[in-house]
């Protein structure tokens, strides 16, 4: 339920409002917008409805949010939403942002290395696993602690903000010191507990969605963040299982304006998790820029035939390169920049 204020409403009056919501045993969670100021009642609707939230001072009035998610919804935020990542970095506006990097952090030097090889191509965000999903346990599992440390030393030398996946909730101390954008993987997007503990942080989320998820429950796995009071909450569609073997996934371009339509959080489109080839990376970059995404998260390694995870889906360098030039003019078609 969202209570809409009058654009005169008081301190006094607002926490007045407040204080009656989680006397209901609810949580107010307040949002000022450019054209209005809401507060979004989050808990059971039904609770919410015994108070007669129209008749109290400051209230102009009181709607229902019809769909199942409610506060990722258009329904409650008209505008997109902004989400600053780093001191010069934001998501979500004119400015496309490429996050870019290895799979998974194999060693410092190599770390620095791409670090330094993707921010001179625009890159915005350094992108790299610590803590590997791997579907066999006797796969490299990551670098976990030291992993962590070498990302954090490479955007302190490279000044770009890190993005890089947690799997368990004991690990978030580790992510708050070092990460800038918690990333939750595929296979996590329904790791409630997980989403939960993010949510009780600030620090941006990138969800990535389930291989085998709807938008409305990908959309309902970001509420479990915001119900929990962190917003700063990207989407990204990394593609999902159909019958089409001849990639990994099917990227599901139609996500992004579809999601656009459902909900004001930016959306990212994982070209090289999505197909399991390097060959179809820029091809399908560009498709996700031309279609209206926020972001893009790609994989490069400088010697991807070395490498400890998802070598085949990597873009070396040059090639990294290439299609970065090709995107800005795409970018530019469309009214946006990277
Ligand atoms: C990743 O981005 O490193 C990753 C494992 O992706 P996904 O969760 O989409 O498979
Ligand atoms: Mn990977």
């Amino acid at each position: 339920m969202i209570i809409v204020l009058k654009p005169e409403a008081t301190k006094k009056e607002i926490q007045h409002i407040e204080d009656k919501i989680r006397e209901l045993g609810l949580k107010p969670m307040l949002s000022a917008g450019k054209e209005r100021t809401i507060i979004g009642v989050i808990g059971e609707e039904d609770k919410a409805r015994i108070q007669p939230f129209e008749a109290f001072p400051g209230v102009e009035s009181v709607m229902p949010i019809q769909k199942p998610y409610k506060f990722v919804s258009r329904e409650f935020k008209k505008e997109n939403s902004l989400i600053k990542l780093g001191p010069n970095v934001e998501i979500g506006g004119e400015r496309i942002i490429v996050m870019a990097g290895p799979c998974t952090v194999e060693s410092r030097e190599r770390l620095l290395h791409i670090a330094e090889i993707v921010k001179k191509s625009g890159a915005r965000v350094l992108r790299g696993g610590a803590f590997k999903p791997r579907t066999s346990p006797y796969s490299f599992q990551g670098l976990k602690d030291k992993g962590m440390k070498f990302l954090y030393e490479a955007k302190k030398k490279a000044g770009l903000p890190i993005v890089t996946e947690i799997m368990d909730p004991r690990d978030l101390p580790l992510f708050i010191k070092y990460a800038d954008v918690i990333q939750i993987g595929a296979r996590n997007m329904q790791n409630f507990e997980l989403l939960k503990e993010v949510g009780k942080t600030k620090k941006p989320v990138l969800l990535k969605r389930g291989m085998a998820s709807t938008i409305k429950d990908f959309l309902l796995s970001a509420e479990y963040v915001f119900s929990e009071g962190n917003h700063n909450v990207i989407l990204c569609e990394r593609g999902i299982r159909t019958f089409e073997d001849s990639t990994r996934f099917t990227l599901d371009i139609s996500a992004v304006p579809v999601i656009k339509k459902l909900s004001h959080l930016p959306v990212v489109i994982d070209p090289s998790h999505c197909s399991g080839i390097w060959d179809y990376v820029a091809p399908l970059s560009k498709a996700a820029v031309a279609v209206g995404a926020d972001g893009l998260l790609i994989e490069v390694h400088d010697d991807p035939e070395k490498a400890l995870c998802d070598g085949p889906q990597a873009l070396k360098p040059h090639k990294f390169d290439v299609l970065m030039n090709e995107l800005r003019q795409i970018a530019k078609a469309v009214g946006r920049s990277i």
